[in-house]
């Protein structure tokens, strides 16, 4: 059943606990051993204007990502199409094209769909773990503006710095989290 509302706090959770499974204390996370950990086989594919997809027949799960991608976009893909694999039920085959990669900041606009928003948050969670942001010693020299740190940190984390930049905004905003950040 596809939520009305993004559930944010739940998986959160789920990213915790799939993190805490594979003794994760470092970046960058090990998201293809994470795929793996849970019996899901990731293939690099030809398709085209495709990022991404997610495949069940039965109890076999295989996650396609884009091979022409770079690596931080094809790292992104697989940890949406995880999301996908494990939250969202019923479709035996998603493709996702060129989904948006802000995943918080559509929340009130039309015709977004929640599905979309809950995969993204997920891979955000997953590959930028919360958790280990708050303990990374490039935080406590973090400025909004500061492009370079959020480089740094993108480059740690083996993500696009697009995406950390977004990762570190809806961190910040939220309340108790990141103090020293919210100057
Ligand atoms: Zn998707």
């Amino acid at each position: 059943m596809t939520p009305v509302r993004p559930r944010y706090a739940r998986i959160e959770q789920i990213t915790d606990g799939l993190l805490r499974d594979a003794g994760v204390t470092a970046a960058p996370v090990p998201i293809d051993e994470i795929v793996h950990a849970r019996g899901i086989t990731i293939r690099m594919m030809d398709l085209k204007e495709v990022s991404g997809l997610v495949v069940r027949d039965g109890s076999v799960t295989v996650i396609g990502v884009n091979k022409t991608h770079p690596p931080t976009r094809r790292r992104f893909t697989i940890a949406h199409e995880l999301a996908h694999a494990l939250l969202h039920e019923g479709k035996e085959v998603r493709y996702d094209t060129d989904f948006r990669v802000d995943f918080r900041s559509g929340m009130s606009s039309l015709g977004v769909d929640v599905e979309e928003m809950e995969a993204n948050f997920f891979a955000a969670s997953i590959l930028m773990p919360r958790r280990l942001l708050e303990a990374d010693p490039l935080m406590s020299d973090l400025d909004v503006e500061d492009a370079a740190t959020t480089k740094a940190l993108a480059a740690r984390y083996k993500v696009s710095p697009h995406a950390m930049s977004i990762r570190l905004g809806n961190l910040a905003v939220r309340p108790g989290s990141f103090a020293g950040a919210q100057r």
